[in-house]
C-alpha cells in the first residue's frame, strides 16, 4: 500500500517512510491509496471475533502487504491485550469503554500500536529514531508508557505548562530513561505548532531522524478503526440505525470512526461532540474553517484550536462539505452542561463518566434525531473517570479509588525540561542532547 499527502495525491510514500517521518515533506498528513471494504463473510461475522482477531483482521486489510502476517498478529496481541467493553446504559444507549489501557486513555490503542510498529519498521536502521509528540493531556502518558525502554528510540514529549492535569503530568513526566518531558510555557496548540515546524526544520532533520507520535502519524489512526467494529458486533439489537458520538479534539478518534464507515461499517452516522473548542461543529453549520485560540476547558484533552486531522475527515469526504454532513453531525457544549451531564449520567444511570465521555454523552442527547426508539446510540468513554478527581470530586459524593497504575504514577518524582513557547528554544534544546 502507497500512502500520498492530503497536500497532493501525486506525493506518495511507502509505509515505512509514512510511519518514520510523520508529516509528509509537503506539509500534509498522509492517508492510504486505499481503504478496501471487509468481505461481507467478515462483516457478517463480527460478533464471532475477539477483539485481537477482529483489529488483526482489519489490519491486514490495510498493512498486510507490508508486513508479514504473523508479526503484524504479534504486534496485535501484544499492544492490544486489554478489555474493551461496551456497557448498556438503557434500551437504545450504550457506552463504548476505550479506558481500559495501562495508561486509562483510548490512546493506549494508538501509542501501543505505533511503537511496536515503529520498532519494526526501524528494525534494521543504525540511526536512533527521535519521536517528537505534542500532548493535551492523554497522548503524553500513552506515548510515554508505550515507548519506554523501546530499543533505539528516544522521546520528547511537549506539554502545556498547567493546563494538563497533575495526574496526567505524573504520568508523563516521570518514566525517565528513553522519555524527556519538555514542559513549555503555553497551549497545546503552541505544542503542536513547535512539533510541526520541527518535521519541517532541515537543520533538524540534519542532525536527528526524527518523527512524530501524534495523530498526524497514520500509525495511529489505523487502531483507532478497530474498536468500532467491535463495539457494534457487541451491540445485540442493530435493527435501528447507529449512530456514534465521538468526543473530539484533534479529530484523530473520529477519522478512524470513518474509515471504519468507509470499510463497511453499517454506522448511520458519527456525531462529533466537542466542547468549546468548536472549528469543527461550526464547520458543518458554516462551510467556513476557522482556526481559534485555544480555550482551556475541563474536558482538557480536547482543548484543540487548530484540529490537526480535519485535512483528513476532509479528505475522506472528498472535500465535499455536504458529504460530511451526511456522515458527521457535530456540537460543542460548555462546562456548566458537561458537569450536569455527569450528574445525570451518575443520577439516572449509576454511571461515573469522565469529563470527555460526558460530552460525548451530550452529543447523543442533543442529536435532532435522537427521538425515543429511533435509533441506537453508542458514545465513546475515552478517559477513565479516576484521571480528573478535581473535576469529579465536585459533583459526586462518592470517593472514586484511584486505580493501581496511577497511583503508582503519583508517588513518583516529577521530571520536565522547562522551555519558552518559541519554537527556537526547543529546537536548540534537541540540538543540544542530540
Ligand atoms: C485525546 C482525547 C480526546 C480527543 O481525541 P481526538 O482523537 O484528538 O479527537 C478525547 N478524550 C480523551 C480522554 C483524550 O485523551
Amino acid at each position: 500500500m502507497r500512502y500520498y499527502s492530503t497536500n497532493s495525491k501525486k506525493n506518495t510514500a511507502s509505509l515505512s517512510k509514512a510511519v518514520l517521518s510523520g508529516l509528509a515533506d509537503d506539509g500534509g498528513l498522509y492517508m492510504p491509496e486505499a481503504i478496501p471494504r471487509l468481505p461481507a463473510s467478515l462483516l457478517n461475522n463480527l460478533a464471532a471475533l475477539t477483539f485481537r482477531e477482529l483489529s488483526f483482521e482489519i489490519a491486514k486489510q490495510l498493512l498486510g502487504e507490508d508486513i508479514p502476517h504473523p508479526i503484524l498478529e504479534e504486534i496485535i496481541n501484544d499492544a492490544l491485550n486489554f478489555e474493551v467493553p461496551l456497557v448498556q446504559l438503557d434500551h437504545d444507549l450504550y457506552v463504548l469503554e476505550l479506558f481500559h489501557g495501562p495508561t486509562l486513555a483510548f490512546k493506549d490503542f494508538a501509542a501501543r500500536f505505533m511503537a511496536r510498529l515503529m520498532s519494526y519498521l526501524n528494525r534494521d536502521s543504525d540511526a536512533e529514531l527521535t519521536i517528537l509528540v505534542a500532548t493535551s493531556g492523554d497522548t503524553g502518558s500513552a506515548v510515554a508508557h508505550g515507548f519506554a525502554g523501546a530499543p533505539g528510540i528516544r522521546v520528547f514529549i511537549l506539554y502545556p505548562s498547567g493546563k494538563i492535569s497533575t495526574i496526567q503530568e505524573k504520568q508523563l513526566t516521570t518514566h525517565g530513561g528513553n522519555i524527556t518531558a519538555l514542559e513549555i510555557d503555553g497551549s497545546f496548540d503552541d505544542c503542536q505548532r513547535i512539533a510541526k515546524q520541527a518535521f519541517l526544520d532541515v537543520e533538524l532533520s540534519r542532525n536527528l531522524t526524527l518523527t512524530s507520535a501524534n495523530s498526524i502519524n497514520i500509525a495511529r489512526l489505523i487502531p483507532q478503526s478497530f474498536y468500532y467494529f467491535y463495539g457494534y458486533a457487541r451491540l445485540k439489537n442493530k435493527r435501528q440505525p447507529v449512530v456514534i458520538s465521538v468526543p473530539s479534539g484533534n479529530f484523530g478518534n473520529l477519522t478512524g470512526g470513518l474509515i471504519a464507515k468507509k470499510m463497511g461499517l453499517p454506522i448511520a452516522r458519527f456525531i462529533s461532540a466537542t466542547n468549546a473548542n468548536r472549528v469543527v461543529p461550526e464547520f458543518l453549520q458554516t462551510g467556513r474553517f476557522e482556526p481559534k485560540p485555544t480555550r482551556q476547558t475541563i474536558s482538557n484533552a480536547m482543548d484543540v484550536g487548530n484540529p490537526s486531522n480535519f485535512a483528513r475527515i476532509l479528505d475522506l469526504c472528498n472535500n465535499d462539505l455536504e458529504k460530511m454532513r451526511e456522515d458527521v453531525w457535530g456540537a460543542s457544549f460548555t462546562d456548566d452542561q458537561t458537569r450536569d451531564a455527569i450528574q445525570e449520567l451518575v443520577n439516572k444511570f449509576g454511571y461515573i463518566p469522565d469529563p470527555h465521555g460526558a460530552v460525548g454523552y451530550l452529543g447523543l442527547k442533543h442529536y435532532p434525531e435522537n427521538k425515543s426508539d429511533k435509533l441506537i446510540g453508542i458514545f465513546l468513554e475515552t478517559a477513565h473517570p479516576a484521571k480528573f478527581p478535581e473535576v469529579i470530586r465536585q459533583l459526586i459524593d462518592r470517593e472514586l479509588p484511584l486505580p493501581e497504575a496511577l497511583e503508582k504514577a503519583m508517588s513518583m518524582k516529577k521530571h520536565s525540561v522547562k522551555l519558552s513557547g518559541e519554537f527556537d528554544a526547543v529546537k536548540q534544546y534537541l540540538l543540544s542532547v542530540s
